[in-house]
């Protein structure tokens, strides 16, 4: 009987690790397709100033226009496969290209953030790539934001190089997720970031009576080492008022939006969040 359990077991998990594998294949299928066919758009999520209400940065979010994975599926598998290099410069190149249509379009300023993965520092060539869509585009290097996770300094030694010279181009580094991983000190000592992005974890669960002092806490570190603060996952107004409460500098969520397709662009830019509360 036992042993019939343990094989059982193990056609079980073998019958799971195929359709892994094939969803796996799936998806790398459709994001071959998508960089052919055109089939990625970007959805922008704007992080809205608490001193003033408006947006002054976008976070451009990668999605299949097809809407049949999420980023949290096919994010790992483009960056397992590789595909992230070739996904990692399209999304540059239509960050960029968005920037330089509010530029001409609306005369408005806002910075747009993009999401950067660990990988991508393998890609030898990004750097040339960004400076010549920058300069294709006329646009000043500092309207754009890159946003990286501490699991990138964990990952790869040459990444404090790579990220050094991406301030030397003159973008904004953002640090992403902070809360979930190591969140080590010292990293914020040698990696020189423009901003700290709180993870939606930190909003979700350090807002009780018993907690909020560590949130109130980490705030003040991070202002001691002159790092703005960005709260993400932000949903609920009390959320909202306990933040703005303890000097959190942006606040990016569903509370104020959700991220919104790039014809949404020149209404963001009109609105004053804090007016419509
Ligand atoms: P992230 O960079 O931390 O982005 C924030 C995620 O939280 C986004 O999910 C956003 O839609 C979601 N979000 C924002 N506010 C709220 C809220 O109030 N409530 C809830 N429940 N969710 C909220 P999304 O767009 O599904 O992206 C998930 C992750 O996929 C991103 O996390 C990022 O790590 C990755 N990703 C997205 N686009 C790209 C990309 O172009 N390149 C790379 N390398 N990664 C990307
Ligand atoms: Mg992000
Ligand atoms: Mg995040
Ligand atoms: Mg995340």
């Amino acid at each position: 009987e036992a042993k019939k359990i343990k094989k059982n077991n193990y056609l079980y998990y073998n019958q799971k690790m195929i359709e892994q594998l094939k969803r796996r294949k799936k998806i790398k299928n459709k994001l071959q397709n998508a960089l052919k066919n055109n089939g990625f758009s970007l959805k922008y999520q704007p992080q809205i100033n608490l001193k003033t209400g408006q947006a002054d940065f976008l976070e451009a979010l990668l999605r299949l226009k097809d809407n049949s994975f999420s980023p949290g599926e096919f994010i790992p598998v483009a960056e397992e496969s590789g595909l992230i290099i070739e996904i990692g410069r399209w999304v540059t190149k239509a960050a960029i290209k968005q920037l330089a249509l509010i530029k001409n379009q609306y005369q408005a300023e806002i910075t747009i953030s993009i999401n950067f993965s660990a990988k991508q520092i393998r890609d030898h060539g990004y750097l040339d790539f960004l400076k010549k869509n920058l300069k294709k585009y006329k646009i000043a290097a500092h309207y754009l934001e890159i946003e990286i996770t501490e699991s990138i300094l964990i990952e790869d030694n040459k990444a404090i190089t790579f990220i050094n010279q991406l301030k030397n181009i003159g973008v904004q580094i953002a640090l992403d997720d902070f809360g979930t991983g190591y969140s080590s000190f010292s990293y914020l000592s040698y990696l020189k970031t423009d901003k700290v992005k709180l993870d939606k974890f930190l909003a979700d669960n350090f807002m009780a009576a018993d907690k909020i002092d560590t949130l109130i806490n980490l705030i003040n570190l991070l202002h001691s080492l002159d790092l703005p603060v960005v709260a993400e996952g932000v949903e609920t107004k009390e959320q909202y008022l306990q933040l703005k409460a303890h000097n959190c500098d942006y606040i990016q969520g569903y509370y104020f939006s959700k991220p919104l397709a790039k014809d949404q662009i020149k209404a963001i830019l009109a609105k004053n969040y804090l007016n419509l509360i």
